[in-house]
This record gives C-alpha cells, structure tokens and sequence, in this order.
C-alpha cells in the first residue's frame, strides 16, 4: 500500500468507523456508507450490490436514481457486477461500456459515466457484495484508489453480516464464488460413502472486528503473533530434518519463506496504518494476493498459495486466540472433515454420530488416524492435492472413497445418483449384516475364525453386530490417546472388565499399551523430552512399557484384576527378542503373586501371546514360541520393517505392495516356524480386512484373521467361497515363480471361481 492509500482508507474508515457505530437503521447506514465512500474517493457514483436469494441487488447508491434501488438485480455472472462476484475480482476499466460483459441498465441513469471501478465484498473467502464507483471522465483508477476501495469492502462486508443484510450463512447459499461443482480424486484410504458440509479441522478464523480502536495495540499484537508463528515453524522444520513431524520438509521450507518475508509483514503493518484491527490486516493483505495469484494461471504457484493461505490461517489464530479445532467447537450437522493429516487424537475428539467421512491432503493406508477412521466405520479419502484450495468450509460434499473420488458442490442430478449408489451400498451392507450369525466356513469344510480389532468402549457393538468370533486385538492404548491425563488403573479395569463383560464368552486378546510412533501422548514423553530421529522404530510400544515399569505394572494389575474368574489373553507388541517377552511377562507375574496375597479372585487361565511386527523376531521364534500360547502378525508394523517405508509417509503410501512375494513367503515362513508348536497363529494387520489379501492369507495357511469391523462381512462371503486346499496349492506355486503382478494374477484367480474381492 502508498501512504497516498493509507491515508485515503484511514480517512474513509474513521468516518465509517462513525457510521457504523450510530444507531441508525442498516439501510440507513449503507445510504451514508455509499456518500462517504463517493465523497472521500471524490467519486461521482458510488454503489453498492448485496447478494439477496441469489441474485446481486443494488442497495444503496450516490450518484445513480435512487429508483433503481432494490430494484436492479444482477445474476452472478451477468454484466460487470456478476463478473466480480463470480471471479471475486477487481474490475478497473476506463470505458466500461467497452467491456464485453458490460451490460446497460436504463433505469439507473449510468450512461452518463464512463470510468467503472469495482471490488468484490467478501466473506469467507466468498463475495457477498460488490462495491463500485464511476466516474463520468474515462479514466483508470489509481492503485491508491483501488487499495483504499478494497479496505473499505471488508468493512462493509462485517456492516452487512451485522445488520443481516445478506443470505444466511447457515444456508449454505452463503456468497458466491467458487460454486461450480468440482471432482476431487485420491487415494482410498477407508472405503465407504458419504456426504455432509466440508468442515476444516483448523477452522478459518472469524473476524470479529475490522477497525481498530488503538493502532499501535494491533501493531505490537502482530508482532508478537509473528514471533510466535516463526518459533512454531521453526520447530517444526527442526522436527522435520530429522524425519518426525506430519508435514514434509519442503512445505516447511516454503512456510519458512513466508514466515520471515518482510513484504508480508511490512503489507500487514501497512494495512494496520489504514486503520485495521491485525485480524483485519492480515486478512486484508491475503484478500490481495488471493486476487493476484487468481489471475497466474501456475498450478505450482497454487500449491504455495495454499501454503500460505495455511499460514495466514495460522497467524490469525494466533492473533485472534482462537486456537481450538473444529472439534472443539462440535459439529453441528453430518460433517466430513477436511485437513492436511491429522493425528489419531486428533480424530477421536470429534462427534462420531456427526463425523461423517475424511479426506486428507495426505495420509496413508496404515497410519493410525486411518486405523482409528476405519474403526470408527468413517470412510476416508487420502492424498487429494490441492484439497484446501477447491473445497470451502460449508460446501456439499459427497464423498466416494469406493472410487477414491469426492464431489464438491454436487449438481442435483450427481447428488440424485450418488443417493442410488449409497443405497445400494446399504444394501450390502445389509447383505452382510444378514451373514451375522453364519459361522465362516471354507467350501471344503474348514472353520475360519474372523475377529475383530477394536480399541474404544463404543467399538463394542461391533461384535454383536458382526458376529465376529471375538475380539482379536483390543488396542488399550487408544483409552490413553484419548484421555487428557494417563489413565488410572482404576479406570482401566473398568474399561477392560466392561470389554469382557460385553464379549461374553468369546474372547478378547488385549494388547498391552503401544503408544509411541505416530501414537504421541502429550503426558508421557521421552526423559530428555527431545523429539526422536526415528519414532516408528524408536521409543514405542514394549520398550515403552518396560522401561517405565509403572505403567506395566498398573496395566497388568488392571488386567488381572479385570479378568478374575475368567480366562485373560494378553498380548505383548512390538517384541523384537524373546528376553522382552519374558520381562514384560515377569511384570504380570510379579502382579499375579501380590493379588495371590492379597488372596484376591485370579484369572481361570492366563494366555499370553506376542505380536509379530519386528521381522528379527521370526529368527528366534523356536526360542519363543515354547512360552507363548498364541502369535499375532501385524501386518502393518512388519511391512514398515521389512520394506524399510514408513507407514505413515504418505510418499510410500503405494509403493509397496501387501501382495509382494516378498512379504507373503515372510508371512509363510513364520506359520512354518510355528508348525509342531502349541502356538495359535493369527494376522491382525489391517492387511487381513481386504479381501484379496484375505485371499492370500487363507493361501498361507492362516485360519485365523482380526479385522476391522466393516470388513467382517465381505471375509466371511469370502471363507464361503473358497477352497482353502485350491488357493494353498495356486499360492504355493506363486511362490515359486513369481507371476509379474500377483495382485493381477490372485483377482483374475478369484474372479474365475466367482469370488468378490473388491
Ligand atoms: C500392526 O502393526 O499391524 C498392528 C496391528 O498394530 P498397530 O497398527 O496398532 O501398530
Ligand atoms: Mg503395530
């Protein structure tokens, strides 16, 4: 901004600031709004068009009849008005009548002028208005005026959401701009369907006021946020060198640059001079690069627009303290949320009977919020770029993550056939629940045990509603992510003793606490409370458990206390060597002989098991496995580990195949380690919940599978179908000779004898 501009607009927002303040009637307000406007620009027209049911209406204006007003409406879209509406951009034209979109409305008196200036009036990032002057002489419009116009516009825009002025928010017909239907594909990470309004986990912030009482309060309020933001970034890019953090490095990068970009700051500070309150300014400043980069068609430029529109978001957060997600703020209607990724805790603060689907800038099939999603029956949609830049918060959406796909502001006849489809999901859906009390048995007779994962008191239902055989893998850490302090013990034998009690006799095999990796606990950090280098394969899990021997102690306490009378499975993650195993196994002994003293009801029988997620442990298992009554593979930490990838890097989310040979001759050379063994062998990845990779478990002999929920039916339909001798034999020789792509070679295999594995 000039300082001819700063002037000019202080100029005109003191005297607004006045208007706005008298207790005068809102269309009384905008008459004065429109001559202190025109007179302060020296303008001989000043108007101003406001969206009503649709349509852009003029409601006050100096310089045209007055008869025209409320009476001239505009489509969006329709002469230059509708253009900057529609475009949510500026028009400077020295003969406007030359324009192609011009359009002549006789009952306004405007042939007279030649010169047309107009800026949109927006609101959340939507115009909901437009202000224009003209001028008789043809002329173009200084930056000055242009600027000075632009700061007025965002006045106005909190004058006429005041004064009610305009379609309501909640409407949804909210402002145009942006309204055209849009496809998004990505990477489906939950199937499901859905629709609901785009909410942002990190909600744009609402800016409560525009002018500001004390100019050198917001000045230093902006410093001060500035210097808070920067500290963040550059933590995080700390973080990030070293691998941890969710965002990538170059975003980081790039947030950097903008962080400690004086022209930012100096646009900020500028438009604080005009007479803006910080919230004001910095939204202000992003209104005018919003526009600039509009017209720069460069999908690069785009990608670093959203970077900055993240930060600008994240600076009015600070600026404006309001820094609660949108969980906190609960959701009010079916809701799919939207954000760049989010942490399992994240997710599970949000209202599961209004959270309706999610879709991700990034993410990846077995990171923990996609886990947690899956658990939750709530589909996800991952990998979608450019997401923040296409969806607004309100919109429709319908998502498909079926066919990795999502429409935004859905046309009726793609919401009509979307309905179709979600119907005949239901369908089988419905299908599936009829397979409820069918025991899972192959077509030559062998019993498959189909259980399933589960981790919060209300994944319960699950069981009767699937008719699972039981609960396979109980995650007791999410009770912990989902606690703002660590748990009690006491708290913890109650969730365990209501899990049994819900059960019934079929069983539940609880895994002691794998908290660490991408599962972060904000109350339990690592000693010297710096970051870890390598979290997935650091500090997690049993390590975790055995070195803070207290939490162990009070876990396994709280599981024997919970399983008396009864039989208790519990089941160790992440052992790498038997020693651990036998460590963790001692705490619960040294807990079992205490509550013999204390000659308290003990479990009937304890089972104890290990989770197979460590591939070193596979050289050892004839040491181990004459301890342990039942081994679990996690599909999801093993194939990190055998593959050297990340599970929650959203840049190897497709790079490795479950359908490798090399992971299924891994697969199959464990079940052969434990042949001869009293050991049962399970696979509770989610690996096991899709049903080709089911497919070629029962290939490799595992008869024993804990999935997620919604996958209990469609791997039951499956047990039905299959020869479990036919597949063993066709897997066998994959094995040996490799085709060139197992999952082309397995889904024709399946297709052929009418088996759905899709
Ligand atoms: C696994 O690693 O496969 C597993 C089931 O455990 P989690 O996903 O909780 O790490
Ligand atoms: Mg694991």
């Amino acid at each position: 901004m000039t300082s001819g501009a700063v002037a000019a607009a202080r100029n005109i927002l003191t005297r607004l600031h006045e208007v706005m303040a008298s207790r005068s009637h809102a269309q009384s307000k905008l008459n004065t709004v429109a001559e202190v406007i025109g007179e302060c620009l020296d303008s001989e027209v000043c108007s101003v068009y406001l969206l009503r049911e649709g349509m852009l209406e003029l409601f006050a204006t100096r310089g045209l009849a007055q008869e025209a007003v409320h009476v001239t409406r505009m489509a969006v879209g329709e002469g230059l008005v509708g253009l900057i509406a529609e475009q949510i951009e500026t028009l400077n034209l020295a003969e406007a009548a030359a324009h192609p979109d011009f359009s002549y409305r006789p009952e306004t008196g405007e042939d007279r002028f030649h010169s047309f200036a107009g800026v949109p009036i927006v609101r959340r990032e939507r115009a909901v208005g437009v202000l224009c002057v003209q001028h008789v002489e043809p002329r173009r419009y200084e930056e000055v005026e242009i600027e000075a116009l632009q700061t007025v516009a965002m006045v106005l825009s909190e004058l006429i959401v005041n004064a009610g002025l305009i379609d309501g928010e909640d409407a949804g017909t909210f402002g145009v701009g942006q309204t055209g239907p849009e496809q998004l594909r990505g990477l489906t990470l939950v199937k499901g369907l859905a629709s609901g309004v785009a909410v942002f986990h990190q909600p744009r912030v609402t800016i409560e006021h525009i002018v500001a009482e004390d100019t050198e309060a917001e000045r230093q309020r902006v410093i001060l946020a500035f210097d808070k933001m920067r500290e963040q970034i550059d933590r995080m890019a700390g973080q990030a060198e070293f691998g941890v953090g969710g965002e990538h490095e170059e975003v980081l990068e790039t947030y950097r640059m903008f962080a400690y970009d004086e022209g930012w700051t100096r646009r900020i500070n500028e438009a604080i001079d005009s007479g803006l309150t910080a919230e004001a300014a910095i939204e202000r400043v992003q209104q005018r690069t919003r526009m600039r980069m509009r017209q720069i068609d460069d999908p690069l430029l785009a990608d670093r627009m959203h970077d900055l529109e993240d930060l600008a978001n994240r600076l009015l957060r600070i600026v404006s303290g309001q820094l609660g997600t949108a969980a906190s703020m609960g959701l009010r209607n079916d809701a799919i949320l939207i954000a760049r990724n989010l942490g399992p805790a994240e997710l599970l603060e949000y209202d599961r009977r209004r959270l309706k689907g999610v879709i991700l800038e990034e993410g990846s099939l077995t990171s923990h919020v996609v886990i947690v999603a899956r658990a939750m029956g709530v589909p996800v949609l991952g990998r979608v770029r450019g997401l923040r830049g296409v969806v607004r918060e309100g919109d429709h959406l319908l998502l498909d993550a079926d066919q990795a796909t999502a429409m935004v502001r859905p046309s009726p006849g793609v919401v009509e056939a979307f309905e179709a489809r979600f119907a005949k999901s239901r369908e089988r859906q419905a299908a599936y629940a009829a397979l409820r009390d069918v025991k899972p048995v192959s077509r030559d007779g062998q019993r498959v045990r189909v259980k399933i994962n589960a981790g919060l008191r209300d994944d319960l239902a699950n069981l009767s509603l699937t008719g699972a055989d039981g609960i396979g893998l109980f995650r007791t850490e999410f009770q912990f992510l989902v606690s703002a302090t660590l748990p009690q013990r006491e708290r913890q034998t109650r969730l365990y003793r209501d899990v049994m009690d819900a059960a019934g006799d079929k069983p539940v095999v609880f895994r002691t606490v794998d908290i660490g990796g991408d599962k972060t606990l904000p109350y339990l950090r690592h000693d010297d409370g710096e970051g870890e280098e390598n979290p997935a394969m650091g500090w997690r899990a049993l390590r975790v458990a055995l070195e803070r021997d207290g939490l162990l102690k009070a876990q396994a306490r709280a599981l024997l206390e919970a399983g008396a009378g009864r039989t208790l499975h519990v089941m160790f993650p992440m052992v790498a060597e038997p020693w651990e195993f036998d460590a963790a196994k001692a705490v619960f002994d040294g807990q079992l002989a205490y509550l013999k003293q204390q000659k308290k009801l003990l479990p009937e029988v304890i089972r104890y098991g290990v989770m197979l997620e460590v591939p070193a442990l596979a050289e050892q298992l004839d040491l181990l496995a004459p301890k342990i009554s039942f081994l679990s593979i996690g599909t999801n930490d093993l194939t990190q580990f055998l593959f050297a990838a990340d599970r929650s890097n959203p840049k190897l989310a497709e790079r490795y195949d479950w359908l490798s040979p090399a992971i299924l001759r891994f697969i199959r050379r464990v079940v052969r380690s434990l042949d001869g063994f009293n050991v049962d062998i399970s696979v509770c990845g989610e690996m096991g919940g899709r049903p080709l990779e089911a497919l070629a478990l029962l290939g490799l002999g595992i008869r024993h599978m804990s999935i997620t929920p919604a996958s209990v039916g469609p791997v039951k339909e499956l047990v039905g179908k299959v020869d479990l001798g036919e597949i063993g034999a066709a897997m066998e020789g994959w094995l040996t000779s490799p085709p060139p792509d197992l999952r082309v070679t397995m889904t024709e295999w399946a297709a052929a004898r009418g088996i759905h594995t899709d």
